[in-house]
């Protein structure tokens, strides 16, 4: 991002909302050598917040990683590949509608695992079992108690 006053690259961003339902982003930012403020609209791929993981780091926001744990939760199962993408769009709406720049990596799992209940209780089975690793015999159950529901 070039400051339109300088074109110095370092720029900060000092607020941040989302408009035009959630589509784009709107930055107030400050040139950090200028010092001159102006206003960005960026596009809602631009906005994907970026994925704290269990160790703390960060990482960017990886469609294909997605994407391939919902397919290999799905295979062999009954659901088309047109379900599987509005599951990804949903999520991903749902994750640039937190307004955050960083999300946990756990968040991203359970809206993973809230799409799968709704396609495939086999395919919800084997992804929260793969996901939460089911530290103990009481977490299997309770996604057997939230499928049961
Ligand atoms: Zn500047």
């Amino acid at each position: 991002m070039h400051c339109p006053f300088c074109s110095a690259t370092e720029t900060k961003v000092i607020d941040s909302r989302l408009v035009a339902d959630g589509h784009q982003v709107r930055r107030r930012r400050e040139c950090t050598l200028c010092h001159e403020r102006f206003t960005t609209f960026e596009g809602a791929e631009l906005v994907m917040p970026r994925v704290i993981k269990r160790d703390g780091s960060r990482q960017p926001f990886d469609e294909e990683k997605l994407r391939g744990g919902m397919l290999r939760a799905v295979e062999k199962r009954p659901v088309s590949m047109d379900q599987l993408e509005q599951a990804l769009t949903k999520i991903k709406s749902q994750l640039r509608a937190t307004g955050e720049r960083e999300v946990k990596s756990e968040m991203i799992g359970n809206l993973m695992m809230d799409q799968l209940m709704v396609l495939d209780k086999v395919a919800y089975i084997r992804f929260a079992s793969v996901y939460r690793a089911f530290e103990d015999v009481s977490e299997f159950g309770e996604a057997i108690a939230r499928l049961q529901k």
